[in-house]
């Protein structure tokens, strides 16, 4: 499958739409999902251009796993969280809306489900 330069994220990573950016560095960036499904929600994606998890390659894996892994233990701790829950959707029939790699760090308290999507 390829890779549209058009999509959302290709756009947030340009500066050309918004995002509240939270983390940066060479290789990835976070920022928060703009329909939090939890408080403190937010998205780890690959600065340079990966589809999904079919189409990455090894160094992108390592640097999203590196970042995810950070933010998870911050927002643990800035949303005084239980635990924390990792998504990741692929293509459509998986879920995927946003066709850049992407993976959801959602912090999670005991008896509170996720909201619904939207
Ligand atoms: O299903 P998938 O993980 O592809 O959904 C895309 C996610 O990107 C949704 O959680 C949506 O809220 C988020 N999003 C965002 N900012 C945008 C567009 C979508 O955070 N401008």
């Amino acid at each position: 499958m390829s890779y549209d330069n058009d999509n959302i994220f290709a756009k947030i990573l340009r500066g050309e739409i918004p995002s509240t950016r939270v983390y940066e560095d060479e290789e990835t960036l976070v920022f928060m999902d703009i329909m939090p499904r939890a408080d403190g929600h937010c998205l780890v994606i690959p600065k340079t251009p990966c589809r999904n998890i079919l189409d990455a390659a090894p160094g992108q894996m390592n640097a999203c796993m590196a970042t995810v892994q950070k933010i998870a233990r911050a927002v643990r701790e800035a949303f005084d969280a239980e635990g924390v829950t990792i998504q990741q959707f692929n293509e459509a029939a998986g879920g995927q809306e946003v066709f850049h790699l992407h993976f959801h760090v959602l912090p999670r308290r005991e008896g509170e489900s996720l909201r619904p999507p939207g």
